[in-house]
């Protein structure tokens, strides 16, 4: 049953307050001792078999500075590999069984429905911060739609949905026919600017290079509109950290996992294939260029975001899953979903980070410690995670729960975003298979047991 507690009621002075120190761009006061600050990057579906090469040749550099000065490795995921339950378990510490967002929908025929924040069944990181008086910000993590009044400025998952066709058509509809998409309303205008702009930007330095030869069904267009989305993301974010500079920032970048899906199909060797549906050497040579011309870009994006943060500070780059090689519908595809996808990577830096060049393999389920940790709150003992051993945190006793932390979303309306995010789904050969995982769940099954 979803948590509704209304910790910070509307007329709250200190949630007025603050959002009047953020539009004013002022910093607060900050006491004597407090943690490092913390930024935590999501990059869905960056897979250690691409990553790897690029960070030991130098070719991500924001990252590879990142590896040298701290930690480096892979992420281990659970099956089903469907991001918004391991992005919800890595902001909870929870079993998606505990955390309630089991896929991306669920139901079926008429009855279907796409997960939300209401689903969300526990606190997560920011609900916690929050109730411990840290300052948090949040751009697109997964399922943060109906936004959560937290310490800071939360821009939810449904503020960015790529298929809008154009900033100003979004800047037209009004926050009442939409519902809300960030909290405290006040940032929103801030948020859509920040959008603004980054559309106007000519010079997007994405450098998919026309002298690359692409399978046909791949479109450079694809490729570029997947990057000018997470540089909008990006840009946000800078927004949020430049206006408020929270204790503690997350931001989720979708765009290497989207184009993965077309474009990891035609990495591996040919002789997988069955004989009418095996990669050229061109296809090959094409579609690792632009792959790896994608993690470069991400990288530049991420270059960005940690540009305000010194090396004291704590910087957190995760990824939920790997890739794979498929077909659909006799076109090669990439996709996530048995062992060979199952590693993501995850690169930590900062005060209390260990510089360590192997650090064998990290969990999803060991990020929510990570975060206590790195924010000096005490790891609760119902959590499933451990604290990875390059992590140097003080030690602190333990809570046993953080379950009780209130919750509060803004009143939920329909954003209008939801048909349309089902049919982005759909395109992208999600919606068939993880609709018969989650009825598969609902009626007991275990699926990582499949
Ligand atoms: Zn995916």
């Amino acid at each position: 049953m979803p948590i509704m507690i209304r910790r910070y009621p509307k007329a709250d002075p200190m949630l007025a307050l603050l959002a009047l120190v953020a539009l004013m761009g002022v910093a607060c006061d900050q006491p004597a001792e407090r943690p490092p600050r913390l930024l935590v990057i999501g990059i869905d579906g960056a897979s250690p078999r691409v990553m790897d090469r690029l960070v030991a040749e130098g070719q991500v550099p924001n990252l590879s500075a990142l590896a040298k000065r701290g930690a480096y490795g892979p992420l281990r995921s659970e099956r089903p590999i469907f991001s918004p339950r391991i992005w919800n378990t890595m902001a909870t510490g929870k079993h998606p069984r505990e955390h309630g967002i089991l896929s991306f929908v669920s139901g079926v025929g008429e009855e279907r429905y796409l997960f939300t924040g209401v689903h969300r069944e526990v606190p997560a990181i920011w609900n916690i911060l929050s109730n411990a008086g840290r300052s948090v910000g949040v751009v697109n993590w997964w399922t943060t739609y109906p936004p959560e009044n937290i310490n800071g400025v939360m821009v939810s998952d449904h503020f960015f949905p790529e298929h809008i066709d154009g900033v100003r058509r979004m800047f037209s509809v009004s926050g009442e026919s939409s519902g809300a998409l960030v909290s405290p309303a006040e940032f929103e205008p801030l948020a859509r600017l920040a959008v603004e702009r980054s559309a106007e930007i000519e010079t997007l330095q994405h450098d998919f290079g026309p002298e690359t030869a692409l399978p046909p069904w791949v479109t450079r267009a694809d490729l570029i509109r997947h990057f000018r989305s997470d540089h909008e993301i990006a840009r946000v974010a800078l927004e949020v950290q430049s206006r408020t500079a929270p204790d503690v920032m997350l931001v989720f970048m979708p765009g290497i996992d989207r184009v993965s899906h077309w474009l990891w199909g035609c990495l591996e060797p040919p002789d997988l294939y069955p004989p009418g549906l095996r990669p050229t050497p061109e296809d090959r040579e094409g579609c690792t260029r632009s792959l790896e011309t994608y993690y470069r870009v991400t990288d530049g994006l991420i270059g960005q975001l940690v540009a305000d943060y010194s090396e004291q500070d704590h910087v957190l780059v995760v990824s939920d899953h790997g890739f794979e090689a498929g077909e659909n519908m006799m076109l090669l595809t990439g996709r996530h979903r048995t062992e060979k996808a199952l590693d993501g990577v995850i690169f930590a830096a900062g005060r209390w980070i260990r510089p360590a060049s192997d650090i064998g393999t990290t969990s999803i389920y060991d990020i929510m410690p990570m975060l206590l940790s790195l924010s000096a709150l005490p790891i609760a003992s119902d959590l499933e995670g451990k604290l990875p051993d390059f992590v140097s945190a003080p030690d602190l006793p333990q809570v046993s729960s953080y379950d009780d932390t209130p919750v509060e979303r803004v009143q939920h309306e329909e954003s209008g975003m939801e048909d349309t995010i089902i049919e982005q789904l759909r395109v992208l050969g999600y919606f068939e298979e993880e609709a018969e995982a989650a009825i598969d769940e609902r009626g007991g099954r275990d699926p990582s047991a499949d």
